[in-house]
Parts: C-alpha cells; structure tokens; sequence
C-alpha cells in the first residue's frame, strides 16, 4: 500500500509498506476524508519527537472499515467512521486512572503518526476499534468529520484543562484551528470576555464567528500588558494556550488572575525549559495552575463532540478554508499547511470519490 510519510527530520515522500496486521480487535480502515496538522510540521521539520525514518504522516482521517478483527462487535466493512487522533488502549491502567492519552507510556495514546503508521495511506490500523471509532452521525458532512479527530477536541481540552466556568474571563492565546475551537469551547461554556490572540484576518473573522470578544495582535507589543490594560488591571479568570513558545508561559502566567487556570494544548516544537515568572506567579504561593495535556481520544468523546455537530451548536465548516480532491493531493495539502498562507485555516483532502467536489 501507498502511503506519504516522514523519511527523516525535514524529509518526505511517498512510500510502499505492507497492509498492516489486523489483531483480534483492530480495524483497518481505509481513509475517506484526511486533514493534515500544525503537529506533523513539528513533527518533520522541527524533530519535535525525535527521528523518524519511513513512518507514515497524519492522525485526522475520517474513514471507511476495510476490515475488522474477529472480535470488533460494534463496527463492519463499509460503516463510514470518525477516526479520533488518539486511540488509547482502553484497558491499560493509565485509561483506568483517567488518562488514557497516556496508555503505555506518556503520550502513548498518541500512535498515529508517532511511532506507528498514520492515516495519510490506503489503509490505516485502528487498534481496540469498538473502543475507539465512532459512526459518522447523519448531520456530519464527512469531508468535515476530520475536524473532529483533533482540531475540536483538542482545543476543547484547553478549555477542559483550564477549567472555564460560567463567566469567566478568558484568554486564549492562538486562534489557528486549534486556538478557534478553544473559543468556540470557552463560548459554549458560558464564558463572558474572550480575548483572543492571533493576526492572521481570517482566523480573527473565525475567532469573531465563534465568540472572540476582543483581539489581541502579539505583534503590537506583550500579550500581558495588552490584556492588563483590557482589564482594568486585573488580568484574566483562564488562559487557554493554543499557539506561541515555551515562553508564552510568561504571558499566560502575568495576564492571570490569583486562583485562575492555564489551560495548554500547544505542541512545544522547541526550548528546552518553560518559563514562569516568579514574581506574578506569587512567588511561588499565587494559586496560578498550569497543566498542559494531549486531547484525549477514543469513542465515547468522538460520539458526543459529532453530537455537537449534528445538533447545530458546533459549526466546524468554519475551519476548513482548502479543499483538495484526490489521496495523492496529501503531499500539497501537508506542504500548504507548512506554508501556512495568511487565507489557510485548515485544509481537507477529500479521498472517497463520492464526496469529491467537481
Ligand atoms: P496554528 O499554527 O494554525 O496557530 C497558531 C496560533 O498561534 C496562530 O493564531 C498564531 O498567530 C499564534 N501565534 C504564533 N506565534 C505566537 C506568539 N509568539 N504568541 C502568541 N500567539 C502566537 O496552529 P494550530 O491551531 O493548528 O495548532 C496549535 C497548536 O496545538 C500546535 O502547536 C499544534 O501542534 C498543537 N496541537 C496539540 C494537540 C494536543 O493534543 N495537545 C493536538 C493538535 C495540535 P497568527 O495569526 O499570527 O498566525
Ligand atoms: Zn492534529
């Protein structure tokens, strides 16, 4: 089977592997709709994860089960699938504990496109399937559904980490797809001012769309002083941090408030430490809480983010501004998302003919 891959840090290609193995409970599927991420160009062409020689790119797909293990229940050849980022195994103890993004090891429910094949091939392994695929809901346009594997959840996951209550004041930090979907999160979460940070225009059109109530340009200067000012002095209730570098810490740290949460879910490519400011983090006793986390994936979150969709309170069409037609377009949709292009938010390659626009 064909499939595009990471040849070594900075270098890619198609290549050919063999079909991968089908245990028990997996699944293979075959990819219908796939999107690349700003997590594959860390990936390659900054080394985010270390070296990785001929393994296969991506982990947003929407799919088709090709085949299934003999013990998969819930799913057969032809259902049309949500194929979440990460695919923990559901009985290791990390998921009993409540963390199944970390199954195995830290990180370890992140296999796709980390140290297993991804999904930018013919067919893909899913590994537990019934506990990780989803059906793709009627009122979920499958060339959309990749949006769901990652940007959604992820995003929302910010929002679950720093813990936006009825309210609050929020600063998410990166409005890219990632940083929209934590806005559209802390919006659905009733928070009341949400300062978002980013200049890309259409990004801040999205930003506005999905409840943004102010923008804040990181080119014009400290992302804490500017939010300082907005706030009388104040700061912020919550920091969602959805873009920026290790040192972003610093502003998400100044602009909180004592007692407030920073939410992470930005992919650190480089630096070796992160900085927290002494002083504004109370010297050590402001009650200021960074935690910083992978999405979690599997079914159950797949099933009710897609229950977001089809209901009419999420719309994810927002996201996509690139439409490619055809598997082999995988390589210019990775390449335009490493461009990044100042009208890109998230490009789509549509695979399954049917759904292809003519
Ligand atoms: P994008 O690159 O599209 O967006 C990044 C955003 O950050 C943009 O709005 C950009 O602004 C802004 N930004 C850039 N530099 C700074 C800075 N110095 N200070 C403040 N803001 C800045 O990324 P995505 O939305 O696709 O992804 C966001 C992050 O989330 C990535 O690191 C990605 O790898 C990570 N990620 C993490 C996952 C997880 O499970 N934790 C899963 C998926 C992704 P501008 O408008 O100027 O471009
Ligand atoms: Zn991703």
């Amino acid at each position: 089977m064909k499939g595009f891959a990471m040849l070594g840090i900075g270098k890619i290609g198609w290549i050919e592997k063999e079909e991968p193995e089908l245990g028990p409970l997996d699944a293979l599927v075959k990819p219908i709709a796939l999107a690349p991420c700003t997590s594959d160009i860390h990936t390659v062409w900054e080394g985010a994860i270390g070296d990785r020689h001929n393994m296969i790119l991506g982990h947003e797909a929407a799919g088709e089960v090709y085949k299934v293990g003999e013990l998969v229940k819930d799913f057969k050849v032809g259902d049309r699938v949500l194929v979440p980022a990460i695919t923990p195994d559901w009985s290791s103890l990390a998921s009993q504990a409540g963390f199944p993004m970390h199954s195995g090891e830290m990180l370890g429910g992140w296999k796709f496109s980390n140290f297993k094949d991804g999904v930018f091939s013919e067919y893909f392994h899913v590994n537990d399937a019934d506990g990780n695929l989803a059906l793709i809901p009627e009122g979920v346009d499958p060339v959309l559904a990749p949006m769901l594997s990652d940007m959604v959840t992820t995003g929302f996951h910010g929002v679950e980490l720093a813990d936006v209550q009825f309210g609050d004041e929020v600063l998410v930090i990166g409005i890219g797809p990632v940083g929209l979907m934590a806005v559209a999160g802390c919006n659905l979460r009733g928070a009341s001012k949400i300062y978002a940070v980013g200049t890309r225009p259409k990004c801040i059109e999205a930003a506005k769309f999905y409840g943004a109530t102010d923008i804040i340009n990181y080119k014009n200067g400290s992302i804490s002083e500017q939010v300082l000012e907005l706030t009388n002095g104040k700061g912020v209730d919550r920091v969602v941090i959805a873009g920026g570098t290790v040192d972003t810490f610093e502003e998400a740290v100044k602009a909180l408030r004592p007692g407030g949460k920073i939410g992470n879910v930005n992919y650190l490519g480089g630096g070796d430490y992160i900085k927290i400011p002494r002083v504004e983090w109370g010297v050590g006793m402001g009650h200021k809480i960074i935690a910083g986390g992978l999405t979690p994936g599997g079914r159950l979150r797949m099933e009710k983010l897609a229950k977001l969709v089809s209901c009419g309170k999420l719309d994810i069409s927002k996201l996509v501004t690139h439409k490619f037609n055809g598997f082999d377009k995988v390589e210019d949709a990775l390449l335009l998302m490493k461009e990044k292009p100042k009208d890109l938010i998230k490009p789509v390659v549509i695979v399954a003919e049917d759904l292809m626009e003519k």
